[in-house]
Order: structure tokens, then sequence, then C-alpha cells
């Protein structure tokens, strides 16, 4: 019998408007907040005077891009300095990841680098984090139910996460109408960077019954809604359903890990700052082909190749692993994502990549072990 553990945020709250009750749940934590969004302040303008009518004391941060170390820092000596009683995030997956790395570096003293993965000492956070409220934006990360944040480290051009499960948020507020003014390129990379997320934990060597559950669920949604939700951002069915596979893909990473496509994604967004949804827009139909490859030369790997074609049958109606690549390899080309050539990876670093990739945690997921020629072929395809 499998055994497993399962853990995701406090109160997930979904809906079409909900996110008009955040001032509201905020201020249940205090009068004092924090709010962290993304590089327009205006987007989170709203939020700000309703916490204000509320009467609380706002303070406001903007990251421009992925967070990096330099930023949370001062981000949670601020949170200290103000004592901040709630922290809010709202916005993409990098505004989400800030201030949850915030929040929880608020209450954890020492030098941030030490609680890095990868990077750092990978040393555990024993603190409680500050209460947060996770309000997404986009729907692709599904950052608002993870327990990391991924945070640039500058001076080695690398990426590693800050992880622990005290950083899953109080509450996850999941409001589709949010993201109704994503253009079509964006809603691609970001509905593509869910799916990868509901794709790799399925297949994952970690996967359990009740992510498989969500997995198949959005897979579903996924392949009904993407292409939907970028030709008209205002299909509210669509957009409900890219939503909730957002929000399910995060579950299901968070619980059963993720794979290739994630383990080559780290190394290449700590090299160049092509977005995250993008870099595993390209990968995934490739990592898809190389592993289904990989899978049909080993024994004992029918039940992973059976999930393969499981996933054929949820995007296209045709139970085979080749028709899940073909579905995917179409879809990317049908909604122009760029190859990573186009968003900048040099053919030069390719090597790199895949020696870093390696040793990334999200690797340790695929169904299959790839060699660094296996990973080095599939950025070549993705180039
Ligand atoms: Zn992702």
């Amino acid at each position: 019998m499998t055994t497993f553990e399962f853990a995701t945020a406090g109160r997930i709250v979904f809906g079409g408007g909900c996110s008009a009750s955040v001032p509201v749940w905020a201020a249940s934590h205090g009068p004092r907040a924090l709010v962290v969004t993304g590089r327009t302040p205006a987007r989170a303008e709203w939020l700000v005077e309703a916490l204000q009518h509320q009467g609380a004391e706002v303070a406001l941060l903007c990251v421009g891009g992925e967070p990096d170390l330099a930023f949370v820092s001062g981000g949670a000596e601020l949170a200290r300095r103000r004592s901040i009683d709630v922290v809010v995030g709202v916005g993409g997956g990098s505004a989400i990841d800030a201030a949850k790395a915030i929040a929880v570096l608020a209450t954890n003293q020492g030098n941030p680098i030490d609680y890095l993965e990868v990077v750092g000492a990978g040393k555990a956070l024993v603190n409680a984090s500050l209460p947060l409220i996770a309000l997404p934006t986009t729907a692709g990360t599904g950052s608002e139910v993870t327990r990391n944040a991924v945070l640039t480290v500058r001076d080695r051009r690398v990426k590693a996460s800050l992880r622990s499960p005290l950083m899953l948020p109080r509450m996850a507020v999941v409001d589709p109408v949010l993201t109704y003014d994503l253009p079509p390129l964006v809603t691609a990379a970001t509905g593509l960077d869910a799916l990868t997320q509901l794709i790799e934990p399925f297949l994952s060597v970690r996967a359990n019954a009740l992510t498989d559950a969500l997995c198949r669920d959005g897979i579903a949604r996924v392949a009904r809604s993407l292409e939907r939700a970028c030709l008209d951002g205002h299909d509210a069915a669509a957009r409900a359903d890219m939503s909730l596979a957002s929000l399910f893909g995060g579950i299901a990473l968070a619980n059963a890990g993720l794979g290739a496509v994630h383990g080559l994604a780290a190394p290449i967004g700590g090299m160049c700052h092509a977005p995250h949804g993008a870099v595993c827009a390209s990968l995934l139909p490739h990592v898809m082909a190389a592993n289904v490859l990989a899978l049909r030369g080993r024994p004992g790997a029918e039940a992973a190749l059976a999930r393969a074609a499981e996933v054929g049958r949820l995007l296209s109606g045709r139970e085979y692993a080749d028709a899940a690549v073909e579905w995917l390899r179409g879809t990317v080309e049908r909604l122009h994502l760029p190859r990573l050539a186009e968003l900048g990876v040099s053919p030069a670093d390719l090597p790199a990549i895949a020696g870093q990739a390696q040793h990334s945690s999200s690797m340790k997921g695929n169904p299959v072990a790839l060699s660094v020629d296996q990973l080095v072929a599939i950025l070549e395809a993705a180039s």
C-alpha cells in the first residue's frame, strides 16, 4: 500500500468577485498590512484603498520581475520595523513568491542565504510565518498554494528556492475575474506552466491518489479552455477553468513534485530573464517526447507509460503517449509561443544548463533518469 502526506493553504476561497472580501479577511489579523505586488503599483490600488478604508495602515512593495534575495531581505526588515500583522501578495507568481519569502523571513532572522536550497546551506526555517493572504492575478504558477518561493541570487546567476511547509499561505483567494485582462500571449505562457504543473506531478515518482485526482481534472480543464481563454479573455467559463487548473497544479506540485521541464527551467531562469511560463511552454513537448522514449526502453516502466497515455486521452481523446506529445506540439505552435533561442538562451549555455538541471530539486520527480546528453538533446530540440 502506498503512503502519502498532503498539505495545502490553510483556507482556499474560489470564485468570481471573491477578492472583494480580502480587506475584511486581512483586517482580522490586525491593523498593519504589507501589500506586495508586481511592477505596476496601480494594479494593487483598489486593494490598498479598500484596506485603508477598513482603517488599516498599509505599506506597499512592488517587485519588478522575479524577486532577488536583497529585495526579500529588505521587505522582511521593513515588516519587522513596521510591526506588520498581515502580508497580502497580489499579482503573478513573482509577487506572491516575494510576499511568501518576506512573510517567513520577517520571523526567521539570520542571513537569508543560509535558508536557500542548492546555493545556501538549506537551513530549516523554524518560526511560523506572518499570516499571508495570496491573491493571484495570473493563472499559471499556483504559487498561492505552494510551499516555496523562487529567488534570484544575482551574483551567482542562479535561482534557488526558499522552501518550508511554514511558507504555505494562510489563505489563497482565487478570483478568475482578476485574470480577464491578461493579454493572449501571457495567458498562453502561464496556462502552459499550469499544464506542466499538472502533467509533471501526474507522471512524478511521488504521485499519489489525492494529487492524481486533481491532475486529471486540471489537465482536462486546460485541454478544453486554454485556447478559448487566449481567444477571448472575458470568456468567464474558460478563465474559471484556467484559474482552477493553476490552483490544482500548485497543490499537486507542492505534494507530488515536478520533473525535467522544471528541472531545466530553474537554471535557464537563473541565466536569462525569460518568463518562467514561456520557458516551460517551450520545453514541455520535447521533455514529454524524451520521457516517453526513455521509458519505452526500460523494463518495469509500463505503469509510467500508461500514465503518459492517459495524459494523451485527457488532452486529445486518444489514449496514446504519442497523442499527448502531438497535442502539446500543436498547441505550443498554434499559440505562437517563442522557442528557447528567442527567449535569449544561447547554444553555448546548453551543456551548463543540462549539468545544473541534474542537481535541481524538480528533476528528482521525473519518471525516468535523463542523462546530460539526453537533456542537451531536449534543449536543442526546444531552441
Ligand atoms: Zn512552473
